[in-house]
């Protein structure tokens, strides 16, 4: 199985008018007539594909997912999925938001995707086409049917198939005839989908979304051949997951608070896993086997297309202004080490499975034929000997003398022909005396011959018809294929039977490790849960924080006028000039206390 590496692009957008208002500096660029990318002064990385900041939406489709949905009409599946920071242009690129009222220059990926895959229907009548589409979001950890809201949390699950591709059960499965219904489907789950504002995008996606296209295929009128040979239908299915993931996200620059500031911490910790997930697969000198799918839902839903047997592009997307010099930074290290990683792609069809399945039809037949000659031949073999016990030793001693008949019949053939040919030439050629009596001396001998086959014939079978050889002949051969596939037949069973074994002491391991895996998840769920709980108290307690800080300043304000009211400016007052603290007035204690100017407590109050 071939590997190829998981293709990387990144996309670069141009500055957005209110970046160009705050005068935002660019601080990344595509590297001309190259496919490098230079960020800050001298930091260069290399990629399979960039795109500047006036690439077209035309072109990042012809570039990198034309060649995908080639890929999926042959039978691989393939994925596309948008990394990068919030408002570095994910959405935009995959062509996730409200599709129906972009204009056709801007439309993303996917509609793109879909009117290619459509028009590649059309032109191929000779094969049924069978289209689904499913639209699934990762929001917080949970799962979400975006195609049937409806579906509780608790009926979404991620499951292997028996060919080990990852799958979600209980999703919707939209079966589609046209691109208009793929679309409309695309943009009733858009609407769906968990987006807010934040400061660093006006729609943020504040979840991963996954919209996916199965096709299957099946050849029309294949079930028989014109030469009455067997021909299996071929059977295709294929998928083409497009993700666009969340933005990756700096709680402080975002300034979230509350629900977003939840939602972002599950944002950040789905995408961490992913980072490992990918620095995992990405590290040559990776020692460990351990990838690290299982410890968010993006990266379980990702199995297939990171290190797994789909054809997958990542692009990458960044945000030019050098306010986000780090996160793009960052996406551009995580980008580079994706380049790493190695699929082995399959085709969900293979022309060597099909041929395995026309043989083991072949088997069947073949099996079935042996079946009704042995019983034909048992009852032949009963009437020619009626009398005679079966025994080995005779049918080796039969099958021995049609060997030798066969053979007899052969040079007799060769005689024959070579009798006549000598009788042309006794006639057409001068000999001489001694030639001519040798010639004649043979003529004999080969008379003799004949007469003596003719005889030894009739008394070997009694009935004196030399014809009948043949077929007394082609029994017998039969005969002893049919031992050979006898013996075949019986290792068969011996291997099938051992392999029966092993398949059950396989289902018992299966067994052990799906008890030890519930075991895993149970105390996984747990530690979840207790991390989950650390996480809010922390989050109540930050908030708790913000609000005292608040309180604190509101108090020193109150304090600082009603010292000034109380003082006055008379000579008496006893306030130094410039007082180092700002002092609040304790009730219960009835003296003031001292708070020192701590600098942690400034950065709380900064970052409102
Ligand atoms: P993300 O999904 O990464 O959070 P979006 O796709 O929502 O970001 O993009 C943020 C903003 O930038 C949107 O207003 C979008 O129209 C704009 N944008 C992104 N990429 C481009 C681009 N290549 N050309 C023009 N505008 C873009
Ligand atoms: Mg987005």
């Amino acid at each position: 199985m071939e590997e190829i590496p998981v293709k990387v692009a990144v996309r670069i957008r141009p500055l957005l008018c209110k970046e160009i208002l705050h005068n935002h500096q660019v601080c990344v660029r595509v590297i001309p007539n190259t496919q490098q990318i230079i960020i800050g002064r001298d930091r260069v990385f290399t990629f399979d594909f960039v795109f500047g900041k006036n690439s077209t939406q035309d072109e990042v489709y012809n570039t990198c997912i034309k060649p995908l949905v080639l890929s999926l009409i042959e039978g691989y599946n393939v994925t596309v999925f948008a990394y990068g920071q919030t408002g570095s242009g994910k959405t935009y690129t995959i062509g996730g938001g409200h599709v129906a009222s972009v204009v056709e220059g801007q439309k993303g990926i996917i509609p793109r995707a879909i009117q290619e895959i459509f028009q590649n229907i059309s032109e191929n009548p000779s094969t049924d086409f069978k289209i689904k589409v499913s639209y699934i979001e990762v929001y917080k950890e949970d799962l979400r049917d975006l195609l049937e809201l409806e579906t509780s949390m608790k009926d979404l699950h991620i499951r292997e198939d028996e060919k080990g591709n990852t799958v979600i059960v209980g999703a919707k499965e939209c079966q589609v005839e046209s691109a208009d219904e793929v679309m409309s489907l695309l943009e009733m789950g858009n609407a769906a989908r968990h987006t807010g504002t934040t400061q660093m995008n006006e729609h943020s996606s504040r979840s991963h979304a996954i919209f996916t296209i199965s096709i299957c295929q099946v050849e029309k009128n294949t079930e028989a051949a014109e030469d009455g040979s067997w021909c299996s239908r071929r059977h295709i299915v294929s998928k083409f997951h497009f993700v666009d993931l969340a933005g990756s996200e700096r709680v402080m620059k975002t300034g979230n608070t509350g629900e977003r500031f939840k939602e972002s911490i599950q944002i950040n910790s789905g995408l961490l896993a992913l980072g490992n997930v990918i620095s995992a697969l990405g590290d040559p000198r990776r020692k460990s086997s351990h990838i690290p799918y299982r410890d968010a839902k993006i990266t379980r839903l990702l199995k297939d297309s990171l290190g797994g047997s789909a054809k997958t592009v990542m692009i990458t997307c960044v945000s030019p202004s050098s306010l986000n010099f780090d996160e793009s930074l960052n996406s551009l290290k995580y980008a580079n080490r994706a380049r790493n990683i190695r699929n082995k792609p399959i085709l969900n069809f293979s022309p060597e499975s099909d041929r395995m399945d026309e043989m083991e039809f072949e088997i069947k037949l073949l099996r079935e034929a042996l079946q009704s000659q042995q019983a034909s031949s048992m009852s032949q073999t009963s009437q020619i000997h009626r009398e005679e016990t079966p025994d080995n030793r005779i049918l080796f001693l039969e099958e021995q003398v049609a060997q030798l008949q066969g053979e007899c019949l052969g040079y007799q053939n060769c005689i024959e022909e070579a009798f006549t040919l000598l009788v042309e030439l006794k006639d057409a050629v001068r000999l001489n005396q001694k030639q001519q009596h040798k010639l004649q001396e043979w003529f004999n001998m080969t008379q003799e011959v004949r007469k003596s086959i003719l005889t030894s014939f009739r008394g070997s079978r009694g009935i004196g018809n030399l014809e009948e050889g043949p077929q007394h002949i082609t029994v017998i051969q039969l005969k002893r294929e049919l031992k050979k596939c006898q013996c075949a037949l019986a290792a068969d069973e011996v291997v099938f039977n051992k392999k029966e074994l092993e398949v059950k002491e396989l289902k018992n391991q299966v067994q052990m490790m799906v008890q030890e895996n519930k075991e895993h998840v149970l105390s996984l769920k747990e530690a979840q849960k207790v991390n989950r709980l650390q996480n809010e108290k922390i989050i109540e307690q930050q908030l708790l924080l913000d609000q005292m800080s608040e309180e604190l300043t509101k108090l020193n304000l109150s304090m600082t006028s009603s010292a000034k009211e109380t003082c006055g400016d008379g000579p008496d007052a006893r306030i130094p000039e410039k007082r180092p603290y700002t002092v609040p007035f304790d009730t219960r204690l009835g003296h003031y206390i001292c708070i020192p100017a701590r600098s942690d407590a400034r950065k709380v109050k900064s970052e409102h």
